[in-house]
Order: C-alpha cells, then sequence, then structure tokens
C-alpha cells in the first residue's frame, strides 16, 4: 500500500463559478485559476498521483496549456484515475478537508462525495470529504480564498 498528499489553494475571483468537488456552489464568487479552479478535485488528483510516485498535476496538465483552459477538473480527475490504474494501482479511499471561512459546505458534502464517486468509480463509502473554517484566522479567515488537502490510499491490483 502507499500513501499520498495533495494540497492546493486559489483564490477568490469575481464572474467565476464556484466548483468544489465537482459541484456548483451557490455564492457569488468563484476561484481564480486556469482550469476550473476546483481546489478540491486538485488536491484529490495530487494525492492519488503522489501516491503512485507520479508527480503532480502541474506536470501533467500545465497552466499555460490551452487545452485545460476552464476544463472541469472532474476531466482531469478521470486522467489521474486513468494513469494510476495503468501503473497497476487500485484506490482504497481518499480523506479530504476542504479549508474556507465561507461559504457553508456541509450542505454539499454528500453531492461532492457522489460526483467524485461517479467520476473515479471509487466506491462512495471509501471517499470522506468534510470542511474547516479558520475561524477568521489568515488569509483565508480574511476571505480572500480557499484551500483543500487531499490524503490517498493506492494499493497494488
Ligand atoms: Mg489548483
Amino acid at each position: 500500500m502507499r500513501i499520498g498528499l495533495g494540497v492546493d489553494f486559489h483564490p477568490f475571483a469575481k464572474d467565476r463559478p464556484l466548483y468544489l468537488g465537482g459541484i456548483k456552489i451557490d455564492y457569488p464568487e468563484g476561484l481564480a485559476g486556469h482550469s476550473d479552479a476546483d481546489v478540491l478535485t486538485h488536491a484529490i488528483c495530487d494525492a492519488i498521483l503522489g501516491a503512485a510516485g507520479l508527480e503532480d498535476i502541474g506536470k501533467h496538465f500545465p497552466d499555460d496549456d490551452r487545452r485545460f483552459k476552464d476544463i472541469s477538473s472532474l476531466k482531469l480527475l478521470e486522467e489521474v484515475i486513468r494513469m494510476v490504474e495503468a501503473k497497476g494501482y487500485r484506490i482504497i479511499n481518499i480523506d479530504a478537508v476542504i479549508i474556507a471561512d465561507r461559504p457553508r459546505l456541509g450542505p454539499y458534502y454528500q453531492a461532492m462525495r457522489h460526483k467524485i464517486s461517479a467520476v473515479s468509480g471509487i466506491p462512495i463509502e471509501a471517499i470522506s470529504i468534510k470542511a474547516k473554517r479558520t475561524e477568521g484566522l489568515g488569509l483565508i479567515g480574511e476571505g480572500k480564498g480557499i484551500a483543500a488537502i487531499a490524503n490517498a490510499l493506492i494499493e497494488e491490483k
């Protein structure tokens, strides 16, 4: 078995939709980024890649490549799953934390888990998603952006 860790940050941006875990969140601001800036899905991708020793999404999907402009990060996750499975691994479970003081994300956990499961083929019981607030501390507490951290455990098939 192998474990991987992924971390990502994106600043808020006006006139962008907010996507987290592939779900559109009802909020007046989105996140800035080359893709859809889905910070949670990016952290999950990096955790899975890291576990398999396949570097990170910046290496596979560079942000100066127009193919990935505004792309759904679920497409990147699909490709990450394909790469890791091609290397002979199966994902055991994912545990992720979104760090955001706003918006409130509890009502979206189930939809995010369903979406990630549907795209990745990982059983929903093996996908944990939750959020933490910083209680006003730091840049996230000031409402400047959202961060996410994820672990992935994989094993040889
Ligand atoms: Mg990112």
